[in-house]
């Protein structure tokens, strides 16, 4: 009996394995690219209706500023995006960071991660990886310190908006440095910036109440 019943749940684990497939072999839902609006929001159909997607973690500079190097660098950034995306169908993943607002950021954008179906090329990775963003840290969301990787790599072979390294400004304020467990900031050359230490801007870190490091005096 007690066999039996071993057999009977063995066979019904082996019907469920083999009736539905892994999760990775199931396809994502795949959705046309419509337009791109700028360098790191595009409008996706999605169920027959036009969504505007704001690209999780990754921020371009604007082109409403009235500065003319700004504004250099939003047009290069939306080209970026748009030679990414164009006649491209794209699938989305989620952060749960965002799921107590269902997804959606205050301009009621659909917030995601995007992937190019054909080749899945993580788009929000790759803008900031090519120099053409940087990693977006005032929201939370899980993949930020490797998205602070790509843009120091950036950063370092001056791809991109980095082409000129001492004009940080063109897309937020200047980046200092910190370490994990301490309120401290740094320059990106102080002694006590290593490998493992993450950026942020000056205006965060001085809205966090960070102190400024006696040594690099950034
Ligand atoms: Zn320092």
């Amino acid at each position: 009996m007690k066999y039996l019943l071993l057999a009977i749940l063995l066979i019904i684990l082996l019907l469920g394995f083999f009736t539905c497939p892994p999760k990775s072999t199931i396809a994502p839902d795949v959705y046309e690219v419509v337009r791109v609006v700028d360098g790191d929001t595009f409008i996706a159909r999605i169920d027959a209706q036009d969504v505007r997607v704001r690209l999780i973690g990754v921020d371009t500079p604007e082109s409403v500023h009235p500065n003319k190097e700004v504004e250099h660098f939003a047009l290069e950034a939306s080209a970026y995006l748009k030679k990414l995306l164009e006649g491209e169908q794209v699938y989305f993943v989620y952060d749960q960071n965002n799921s107590p607002t269902n997804h959606k950021d205050r301009y009621d954008r659909m917030l995601a991660y995007a992937y190019r179906a054909r080749d899945s090329l993580f788009v929000n990775a790759e803008i900031i990886r090519q120099g053409y963003g940087h990693a977006y840290s005032k929201y939370p969301f899980t993949r930020l310190e490797e998205f602070l990787k790509y843009e120091r790599n950036a950063r370092h072979q001056k791809l991109g908006l980095w082409t000129e390294m001492d004009e940080y400004p063109v897309v937020s304020d200047s980046l200092v440095w910190f370490n994990a467990g301490s309120n401290k900031y740094h320059r990106e050359t102080c002694r006590y910036t290593t490998g493992k230490s993450l950026s942020m801007s000056l205006s965060e870190a001085t809205a966090k109440g960070f102190q400024p490091c006696k040594v690099c005096k950034p």
